[in-house]
């Protein structure tokens, strides 16, 4: 095992039970031990990309712009242009003269092919480089067209994902207190950090909106420019996958004094509490506390029996975690359980050491917990475990297949929802069906085994 570790990774694993609790986190990947993360430019593009109405153009080279919608299906209910993807394209030419005149082109006819309500430009790396002036180009285009133009510092070198995620909120509040607030419910939210995939936060919106609760904006998924303009005229910011869209809330916080409490919707426990804690905080209105119960009450009484025959089956089971953002983990570690299973290894590629403290409370003795972690160490990790399933995103699953286990995908590439009360039920069928296939039985790995 010690032999794939990195001395200098050393201090990012932890192995519940063998010492007090310390975990590094949230620093450089090292060089050389090829992250699973990707750059800060992708980070604020997975962000911002569900913004449907918007058009999102990457100044770079072509290869940077291989970050499609593809990457995030985000789904819309009305415009669909953040399916299209926008570079300028910039050759030798441009990095020797500037790329300054491509990009005011490449603004002025997108603008006026397809009317968008406002255009986010991203900065990649040799933009950072060449010092192309986005800020004021920007300005210009919004000033000529009418639309906020709004610029994305998010040079690749500039940092990791995290740094992503924070150039996409400060971009996004430059929109928020620019929309009309007038008529807006006093028991209102926006839902922060849902990207919309596979149609999940339809699912979420539609328990707020039975519970009398009005949702102004989605940020980001299914959303809109002026939704996100009129954000702060809610009266609470509900927040999930804190590293992507929790330094908005910090800034609305802060300008605005819109508190914010922090949710997730996998799971059935996560799934009630987040239903709860936004009832409680409305408690000037105990209809909406009550119509919550009524929620929780009605979904789990059809929900529970059907789990329990997966439950019998998947009893024992051993699963491995390796998430971008460390709140999706909270509630893997707790729906594993609920389905009798074991989780042996939790990871994250951008968890804080808040984030990691959470997660060694919930995890059993014994369980691995990594930062930032690499094919060669999630690979020694799965065997050394002998897991039954892996859980993460498109990096990960190569490592699974080539070792012979069962993956499941968590991320932004899956087409099945996985949110609510209906997406435990989703996950709970797609973990068994992957788990208990017969297939196993015939990959070396289990050959070698039995
Ligand atoms: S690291 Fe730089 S060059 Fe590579 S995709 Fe990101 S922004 Fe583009």
């Amino acid at each position: 095992m010690n032999e794939v570790i990195f001395q200098e990774r050393a201090k990012q694993i932890h192995r519940k039970g063998d010492a007090p609790f310390e975990l590094a986190c949230n620093k450089e990947s090292l060089a050389g031990a090829v992250s699973q993360r990707a750059c800060v430019f992708c980070g604020s593009r997975v962000v911002l990309y569900p913004i449907a109405d918007a058009v999102h153009l990457v100044h770079g080279p072509i290869g940077c712009a291989a970050y499609t919608w593809d990457i995030r299906g985000a789904l819309s209910s009305g415009p669909e242009l953040h399916r299209l993807s926008f570079s300028t394209d910039l050759q030798e030419r441009d990095v020797i003269f500037g790329g300054e005149k491509k990009l005011t082109q490449a603004l002025h006819e997108l603008i006026d092919r397809h009317h968008p309500n406002a255009a986010f430009v991203y900065s990649t790396c040799i933009v950072g480089i060449i010092g192309d002036d986005l800020e004021g180009i920007c300005k210009k285009a919004s000033q000529e067209k009418g639309i906020p133009v709004i610029p994305v510092m998010s040079e690749g070198f500039k940092g990791n994902k995290r740094a992503g995620y924070n150039a996409a909120c400060k971009a996004m509040f430059r929109l928020v207190g620019t929309g009309d607030t007038t008529e807006i419910s006093p028991h209102s939210i926006n839902i922060l950090g849902d990207f919309n995939l596979a149609g999940e936060i339809w699912i979420i919106r539609e328990y707020f909106e039975r519970m009398g609760i009005e949702v102004v904006a989605n940020i980001t998924g299914d959303g809109r420019v002026g939704d996100i303009a009129r954000a702060h005229g809610a009266a609470l910011n509900v927040v999930q996958c804190s590293g992507a869209t929790m330094d908005l809330a910090k800034m609305m916080k802060e300008d605005y004094d819109i508190p914010f409490v922090r949710v997730s919707y996998f799971g059935i426990e996560d799934m009630a509490e987040a239903l709860y804690k936004v009832a409680h905080f409305f408690k000037d209105d105990s209809e909406i506390l009550h119509r919550a119960q009524q929620i929780v009450r009605e979904e789990l009484s059809t929900l529970y029996p059907q789990l329990q025959k997966y439950r019998q089956d998947l009893q024992g089971k051993k699963a491995a975690i390796y998430v971008g953002g460390a709140f999706k983990a909270f509630s893997l570690v707790k729906a594993f359980r609920l389905l009798g299973m074991e989780v042996v290894m939790v990871g994250s590629q951008t968890g804080t050491s808040e984030d990691y403290r959470e997660l060694h409370e919930v995890t059993d003795e014994g369980t691995i917990i990594v930062d930032d972690s690499n094919p060669l160490e999630l690979s020694a990790f799965l065997k050394e475990k002998d897991v039954d399933i892996f859980v993460g995103g498109v990096k990960e699953r190569p490592i699974a297949y080539k070792l012979g286990l069962g993956f499941c995908d968590h991320n932004h590439e899956r087409k099945e929802a996985l949110e609510g009360f209906v997406g435990m039920l989703n996950f709970a069928k797609e973990v068994h069906a992957t788990v208990m296939s017969p297939v196993w039985r015939f990959v070396p790995r289990r050959e070698i085994r039995q």
